[in-house]
């Protein structure tokens, strides 16, 4: 069945570009046509999905009331956010951001844990975050009606990574497509099991995804 899909790009409200990565793209620039692709690979499966990268509203607090608002006059099943990461040269890895008290947001973040180590094996993995308020992401991930979870794939600080993820945009939105797809199938009522995606409730929850750590990185 048809899900309704949100995809907003982090930092849409104007004035706020994020962070800039080490080829001097700025997270907006580098998210806006990955959530694009994302899109179109999620309508090709026959989902309705919309995706946002302008935010109305003066401060971060209230962009936030207005894509949360937004998000829940589509009335979407789920809604993820683009970002990356950004803190020392060396600083790597990728992580994914969710409500610390949302089961199935959690869940939601460990199918985008697995979808990467299934596509970036090589990658390092920096778990998932239970992000509480006041923490970075917190009114995004707290003000949705429906699952919700915060992307940050690479460090744009640093060479290799940024790199390594600007010669793979087509693979980043597959692995995000995937991930919302294994997660939607998940959902299902066990009685409506798609058989193309057995098991899959079981494989979004590898054991290596659950951290406890929080970092410092924006
Ligand atoms: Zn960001």
């Amino acid at each position: 069945m048809s899900k309704k899909i949100a995809i907003c790009v982090g930092h849409s409200r104007f004035g706020d570009t994020g962070a800039v990565n080490t080829d001097g793209v700025s997270e907006w620039a580098f998210n806006k046509p990955l959530a694009e692709r994302t899109a179109e690979l999620l309508r090709d499966a026959k989902h309705d999905v919309k995706v946002w990268s302008e935010y109305s509203g003066s401060g971060y607090s209230s962009a936030m009331s207005w894509i949360a608002e937004q998000i829940r006059e589509y009335n979407a099943d789920v809604a993820v956010e683009l970002h990356f990461n950004s803190a020392g040269p060396t600083a790597n890895g990728y992580e994914f951001l969710h409500w610390h008290r949302a089961g199935r947001s959690a869940r939601l973040a460990s199918c985008f844990h697995f979808s990467f180590k299934k596509f970036f094996p090589e990658r390092k993995s920096r778990g998932l975050k239970a992000i509480s308020s006041g923490d970075r992401g917190s009114a995004f991930l707290q003000r949705t009606h429906c699952p919700a979870a915060i992307l940050e794939p690479y460090f744009g600080s640093n060479v290799e990574e940024t790199a390594f993820y600007s010669a793979r945009r087509e693979e980043l939105a597959r692995a995000y497509a995937d991930a919302i797809i294994s997660w939607l199938s998940a959902e299902k009522p066990l009685n409506q099991s798609n058989p193309n995606h057995r098991n899959k409730s079981l494989t979004c929850f590898p054991k290596s995804a659950r951290s406890p750590k929080r970092n410092k990185a924006s």
